[in-house]
């Protein structure tokens, strides 16, 4: 195995797998490039991990599609077989818990708590989709008497997963769990700031039985190995989460090569809602949740925060109060909230947000600077009297910074939240059942939440309206993703 012993709090030494996973080993790209993979907390070298180049990621697809190949071990494995393969997969997954936590953490920076909650979703989305393999199935459909049709649900084919590195592990395996119920083989591109955990978790896949072949896990960059996987001509399907500037440049690489099916999970500016009639200390829980969680580097962290005009003074300094409550530092101290930020470039691009707001005139509450003076820490930022024209109103931020705005009543509210590109998610907070309905009805947003936030479950479907994405996943909703409708038609 190509690997570096490393050690992490709380595990001692292990060994990291650092080759590409291609075919069940892990082995040195073609060209010998290596990488440096950084620790966001002490901005030192973890370790180096090997670079995917194109011709890696032709070899990736050729194992792939071997693997896919009609008569192979994989598509003779019965339905139930190929879900137990996910099954197996999530014990291990159980098993390794405080491994893929910790590298989770050392790679990405983000708390261990919230890193072994991390770890807890891959397990319910592993066997969520387990449990779905042995139940794909189409219909049948009489169209005239002495016809018969029926329909079958096919996998797709080859898949091609490029993933970001806000959430390394639960993306890996929002991906590959509904691609494998399907019958899919995956080439699966981690993204370049947090290769490690991605790399682990594709051992385990051998150990839970999967054929050679079936996942494929590359490191490497996106100009390079997420360029030749977008334009790959024997890639069927590209399955996208991150900016939605680069998912408008997989589209058209999709679109000029092989016209591969696309689904999209892009970027946000999410509208966090709340009433007069909120409970307000409740509502502040969730406002503070849905900002400052995984360092606000989610694309639905609810940035645009909308205050009803009545009880806006109250919930700024009630708000400000409980954001300075947020525990920023060493992601390795289990009450530790907040982490660094992923990278170098993520911190400046944020710091430069910060700079604009306190240009453009509006009012920071809290934070507004770094935290410590190692790693990419930026204190919880908090930004008031925010004008909705404003560069911290109208961009995806993907920081610690929210701006916040008052509202006079429904109809206001619900015409600033909607003028925006994006509609990843939303949020409302009110005690009116009639408001709820009403507003979340009116909201252009794929996920609507009302009085919480960043409630997501494996079961419940989650995508974007507008620029914020094309498709589902998650739910039963993302089997579309990985299968095609075949029709067969019989005359008796
Ligand atoms: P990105 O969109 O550039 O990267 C995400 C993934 O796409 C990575 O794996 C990357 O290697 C790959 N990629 C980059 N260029 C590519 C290309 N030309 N072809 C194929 N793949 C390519 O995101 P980023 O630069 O890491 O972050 C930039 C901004 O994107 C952030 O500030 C944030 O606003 C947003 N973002 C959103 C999400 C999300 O979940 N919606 C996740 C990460 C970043």
């Amino acid at each position: 195995m190509v690997s570096v012993t490393l050690e992490v709090p709380g595990i001692g030494k292990y060994e990291q797998p650092t080759g590409l996973f291609i075919n069940n080993e892990f082995i040195k790209g073609k060209k010998g490039q290596e990488f440096e993979v950084i620790n966001p907390s002490t901005e030192k070298v973890i370790c180096k991990v090997h670079e995917a180049t194109e011709e890696d990621v032709d070899i990736a697809v050729a194992a792939a599609r071997k693997a896919f190949k009609a008569g192979s071990e994989y598509r003779n494995m019965s339905t139930a077989a190929r879900g137990k393969l996910l099954l197996n997969l999530a014990d291990l997954f159980e098993k390794n818990i405080d491994l893929l936590a910790s590298v989770e953490s050392l790679d990405n920076g983000k708390s261990i708590t919230m890193a072994k909650g991390d770890i807890g979703a891959c397990i319910g989305c592993l066997r969520y989709y387990g449990g779905w393999a042995d139940k794909i199935h189409g219909k049948v459909i009489t169209t005239a008497e002495g016809t018969f049709s029926y329909t079958k649900r096919e996998p797709i084919g080859v898949c091609g997963q490029i993933i970001p590195w806000n959430f390394p592990l639960l993306m890996w395996a929002w991906k590959i769990a509904p691609a494998i119920a399907c019958g899919c083989t995956v080439v699966l591109k981690t993204a370049e700031q947090t290769p490690l955990g991605g790399l682990v978790a594709a051992g385990l896949c051998k150990e839970a039985g999967f054929p050679p072949g079936v996942v494929n896990v590359i490191s490497g960059f996106g100009k390079t190995a997420g360029a030749a996987i977008s334009t790959h001509m024997d890639i069927d399907k590209v399955a996208f989460t991150g900016s939605t500037f680069i998912g408008r440049t997989i589209m058209k690489a999709a679109a000029s090569s092989n016209l591969k099916k696309v689904t999209l999970e892009l970027g946000g500016k999410s509208p966090n809602i709340v009433f007069e009639d909120a409970d307000i200390d409740d509502a502040i829980s969730w406002v503070n949740f849905g900002i400052f969680y995984n360092h606000g580097q989610c694309c639905c962290a609810g940035s645009r925060i909308y205050v009803q005009e009545s009880i806006y003074d109250k919930f700024i300094q009630r708000f400000k109060e409980r954001a300075a409550k947020n525990v920023v530092g060493d992601p390795f101290d289990p009450n530790t909230f907040q982490g660094p930020q992923v990278s170098q470039l993520q911190y400046d691009r944020i710091m430069d947000y910060i700079k604009s707001g306190k240009e453009e005139g509006a009012t920071v509450e809290i934070g507004g600077e770094r935290h410590g003076d190692v790693g990419y820490f930026i204190k919880p930022t908090i930004f008031s009297n925010v004008k909705h024209e404003m560069k911290i109103m109208q961009e995806e931020i993907f920081g610690p910074v929210c701006a916040i705005a008052k509202f006079k009543d429904a109809e206001e509210v619900i015409d600033i939240a909607n003028d925006s590109m994006y509609g990843l998610a939303a949020a409302v907070h009110t005690k009116s059942l009639n408001t709820a309905i009403k507003v979340s009805d009116a909201l252009k947003a794929g996920t609507v939440w009302v009085n919480c936030y960043n409630l997501l479950h494996w079961s419940l479907p989650f995508g974007g309206f507008r620029q914020s994405g094309i498709g589902r996943e998650l739910g039963k909703a993302a089997l579309d993703n990985y299968t095609q409708v075949k029709t067969v038609s019989i005359n008796m």
